[in-house]
């Protein structure tokens, strides 16, 4: 069953995606070598309660963390914890806020330091092929057109999309229909219509698009232990075209005020 959302829910998604976005900011700020995973879960929790919100995923089906911290080889699910960032490392922060009923959904990944330049190009390239997706989430189209630009851009630069996780509508659950695959065929699977709401989350690895779960029983991880990268929003379908009810606007403000504080530092 797929839930349409009236304007209003839309909105109500789009106040949950807001805090949401903020919560990103001030973790963003605090990424770099020797921060610990449960500092950046701990900080996020603290904003998004701060804020009126509950974290989505503290509690969902059990998972112990407020986000999903997942490292360099850790594609998704990553458990906050002890382990310290270390230069070179990406980490994706994954992100869900409960506000006034309604569930936002965010996902973002980051370099610590320098990473080298193919990493770098994955980090490019998986944010830019989910904004590809976005564009094709408009009324009348159908899921296999967004998977099908998120896939073509993802190969076109010979990285591969893992096919055993997907996006996911989304409302009053963090999960709903339909399924959202990052990969697909033009002209397939459901039709989109205008108050559907989803998340689009490619997963994208450098090697092989293999992965298999950690003993823990949440980590997801790539086969070869090659690097992988997570970008996600979530995006309602309007009749004009999509409108992305999660941001990274503060995100990439945290980024930016950092890069310069560094570079009179460096002077
Ligand atoms: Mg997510
Ligand atoms: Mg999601």
């Amino acid at each position: 069953m797929v839930y349409l959302k009236t304007d209003e829910e839309i909105e109500l998604i789009r106040l949950s995606g807001l805090v949401l976005g903020k919560a990103h900011a001030e973790v963003a700020k605090l990424i770099g070598p020797g921060v610990k995973t449960a500092q950046l879960d701990r900080c996020a929790e603290e904003y998004i309660r701060d804020h009126g919100g509950v974290p989505s995923f503290k509690g969902f089906n059990a998972f112990p963390g407020s986000l999903c911290i997942s490292v360099r080889e850790q594609v998704v699910h990553g458990i906050p914890g002890d382990y310290e960032l270390r230069e070179g490392d990406i980490v994706s922060i994954d992100g869900g806020v409960l506000l006034n009923n309604f569930h936002s959904d965010s996902a973002y990944t980051y370099a610590v330091g320098k990473v080298s330049e193919r990493v770098e190009e994955l980090l490019k390239v998986t944010k830019a092929s989910l904004y590809e997706g976005i564009a094709k989430a408009t009324s009348g189209t159908r899921l296999g057109d967004v998977g099908f630009a998120i896939q073509q851009h993802v190969q076109r630069h010979g990285f591969s999309v893992v096919r055993e996780l997907v996006g996911h509508g989304i409302g009053r659950s963090l999960h709903e229909e339909p399924e959202v695959p990052n990969f697909g065929k033009r002209g397939q699977g459901v039709k989109l219509e205008p108050g559907m709401v989803i998340a689009i989350e490619p997963m994208i690895n450098l090697g092989t698009r293999n992965v298999l779960q950690e003993k823990d029983g949440w980590t997801i991880r790539t086969a070869d232990r090659k690097p992988s990268a997570h970008f996600e929003h979530t995006v309602a379908i309007r009749t004009g075209g999509p409108q992305i009810l999660t941001t990274f606007e503060f995100i990439e403000q945290a980024l930016e005020a950092r890069q310069e504080s560094e570079e009179i530092y460096s002077r």
